[in-house]
């Protein structure tokens, strides 16, 4: 017995120990629980954290059996769990949430897809890809399109722009296995995501509807509530996601990217069944998080309010630069904090690599213009160890009015 059961609270587990399993822990704290995980390696960031830590992969069902005992709910902060052994502990009598049949939807896009249009909800022209000429027909039809792997992809890893049909790389492909879809490419305004969570109660909750800044296929900022968007379309997407949430039988957080069209509609692009990270600003930035909501909802505890503490809030990721900065990210906290000291932060004991995602920064204020620009240089001084205004670190003053 660890020492959350034996003061009676639930223990939540979480299959994967990256990032957000690291700061749904940092919930479950609050909460007086300690979030159980299954980690992969001993250095993924919620494993340095967590005082539960049990090593093994999402693929090992023994790993998964011995892990979910005594669990009161087991939950994941990714996609790549098999449906085999989902299905396996949910027969031992395990409560898995959300339960696969919903998280399939979050796992293969044509079967998420085929779904959505069921249910006569927006998505955009697509066709399963079995042999090159599949997509050299849909482009033929649909103009300039998007070959996505069906499953298995990630911030744009598994996503290729055509504009011609590229048969040799289609073939390969599918060679290696990988199995495709193509999609028209949306003329879009800008992406936008929108966030719910759902219990196994049934009740419902949602943040608002925010933008979703996108660099080079990823999430860079996150613009919360989403710039002029009108409340009438708001609430359209808030109730798209929880009709969808209520459908799938999703319990634990929803996220629904959404693409804004250039006629102002929206259609779905994806599904994520976890915590998201178009929902990291509600740290800072709403009443209750999206970690704290997630654990609530597979709990079955009541929900918590969703109400924004300001009225713009910004959170941009921390990429790690192309070129490693010369300064150590000591240092370079040492100066944000100097520079911007309402700016919060969050690093996720990850090693810098170029691209990848190693902590953000959450900006909070009135006027979204200036939260945004105070969020953006927080993030790019993180990641390049530069100000790209031309602040000079040292001197405390812009370089120009030195001169
Ligand atoms: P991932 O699973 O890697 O996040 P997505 O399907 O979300 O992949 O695609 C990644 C990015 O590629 C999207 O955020 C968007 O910027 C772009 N994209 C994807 N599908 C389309 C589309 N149909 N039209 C235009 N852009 C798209």
């Amino acid at each position: 017995m660890d020492a959350a059961e034996s003061k009676n609270l639930p223990v939540v587990g979480m299959i994967g120990a990256g990032q957000l399993a690291r700061m749904t822990h940092q919930a479950a704290i609050a909460l007086g629980q300690s979030l159980r995980v299954l980690a992969a390696d001993p250095g993924d960031p919620a494993a340095l954290v967590c005082a539960d830590v049990r090593p093994g992969a999402a693929v090992d069902l023994a790993a998964l059996r011995a892990f979910s005992r005594g669990c009161s709910a087991v939950t994941f902060d990714h996609e790549g769990v098999p449906q085999e052994n989902l299905r396996a502990l949910v027969a031992d009598g395990v409560a898995v949430h959300p339960e696969p049949g919903a998280l399939l939807h979050a796992q293969d896009k044509l079967v998420m897809r085929r779904r959505l249009v069921e249910l006569g909800i927006a998505v955009p022209p697509f066709a399963e890809v079995l042999e090159p000429g599949d997509v050299a027909a849909f482009l033929a039809e649909h103009g300039p399109s998007v070959l996505k792997a069906v499953r298995g992809g990630y911030d744009g890893r598994g996503v290729w722009m055509l504009d011609e049909p590229d048969a040799p790389l289609v073939a390969q492909l599918l060679a290696a296995g990988t199995p495709l879809m193509i999609e028209q490419r949306v003329a879009m305004r800008r992406e936008l995501a929108a966030l719910v969570a759902r219990s196994p109660f049934g009740q419902a909750s949602a943040w608002p509807v925010v933008e979703t800044v996108q660099a080079d296929g990823q999430c860079v900022q996150v613009l919360a509530p989403a710039p002029g968007l009108p409340e009438e379309r708001a609430v359209q997407a808030q109730q798209l996601a929880l009709r969808i949430a209520a459908e799938l039988g999703v319990t634990g957080l929803l996220a629904v990217e959404l693409f804004e069209t250039d006629s102002g509609a929206v259609v779905v692009n994806e599904l994520a069944m976890r915590p998201h990270n178009s929902g990291h600003w509600t740290i800072e930035g709403a009443r209750t998080s999206q970690f704290e909501q997630h654990l609530r909802a597979v709990l079955d505890y009541p929900l918590g309010a969703t109400t924004p503490t300001a009225p713009a809030v910004v959170m941009a990721n921390v990429l790690g630069a192309a070129v490693p900065p010369v300064m150590g990210v000591d240092e370079r906290m040492h100066h944000l904090f100097a520079r911007f000291p309402d700016v919060k932060v969050h690093l996720y004991g990850k090693a810098e690599r170029p691209a990848r995602k190693v902590g953000h920064v959450t900006a909070l204020g009135t006027d979204m213009a200036e939260v945004r620009v105070r969020a953006a240089l927080a993030a790019e001084w993180l990641s390049t160890g530069e100000w790209s205004d031309g602040w000079s670190a040292h001197a405390g003053m812009r370089e120009e009015a030195n001169v």
